[in-house]
């Protein structure tokens, strides 16, 4: 569930965001002051804040700032007064996302909420998918390998074979696991066929890429 900061020590104001912003299903929580909403910000337990300037303690302008000076990237919309937008907006550069001035609508306070909520997740990273173990690179998703500025050509199995080995670097892996990962359980397990690829690997990579534990299996050299 998205969860929202409501920083604001008007309780008419505050219960109103509330009750407006669970009906969207959003979760929500209301800070009174300029203390706990910093507290709160702090906590890692909202994905967006909607903040007030004029509140007692801290005022709005010095939560977002120690926020922002502590590198929190939590999205802020802020909340203000018409008459203080002239003097206040330009302090609030680089700090707040965006701001919405009272009164305020609920459904341009809804929209700016939501637009910030989509940018901020355009910005979450790809999940991984380049393996580096020591010289050795291995991209998941253009399926191609390096070592230092070569370029490795692998079949389809030489690939998914070194790339079990680069999950799981300076471990040492049974012939079955490597046979049930790359050919999968159905295949004969009399079958010399791991240790045929470990030496396909052994020729494209170097003798020592990948060592023999005498007895247990294989692990990839990461130094
Ligand atoms: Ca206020």
């Amino acid at each position: 569930m998205t969860r929202i900061l409501i920083a604001e020590d008007e309780p008419a104001i505050a219960n109103f965001l509330e009750k407006k912003l669970r009906k969207q299903g959003f979760g929500t929580k209301i800070a009174a002051d300029g203390y706990s909403a910093l507290y709160e910000s702090l906590s890692h337990n909202f994905d967006l804040l909607i903040l007030d300037l004029g509140l007692p303690g801290k005022d709005g302008v010095e939560v977002m700032e120690e926020l922002r000076g502590q590198g929190e990237k939590i999205p802020i919309v802020i909340l203000t007064a018409r008459t203080e937008v002239k003097d206040r907006v330009a302090g609030l550069k680089g700090g707040a996302d965006d701001y919405v001035t009272k009164p305020f609508s609920f459904e341009e306070l809804l929209a700016r909420i939501n637009l910030r909520l989509r940018s901020r997740q355009a910005v979450t990273p790809e999940p991984e998918t380049i393996l580096k173990v020591g010289e050795i690179t291995l991209d998941l998703h253009s399926r191609t390998v390096n070592t230092g500025d070569r370029n490795i050509h692998l079949s389809n199995q030489e690939f998914i074979l070194l790339e079990n080995f680069m999950r799981h670097p300076d471990r040492v892996l049974s012939r079955e696991e490597l046979l049930n990962y790359v050919w999968g359980y159905n295949y004969d397990c009399d079958s010399n066929i791991v240790d045929v690829y470990v030496g396909y690997l052994r020729k494209k990579l170097g003798r020592d890429a990948i060592e023999t534990v005498r007895g247990v299996g294989y692990r990839l050299r990461t130094g």
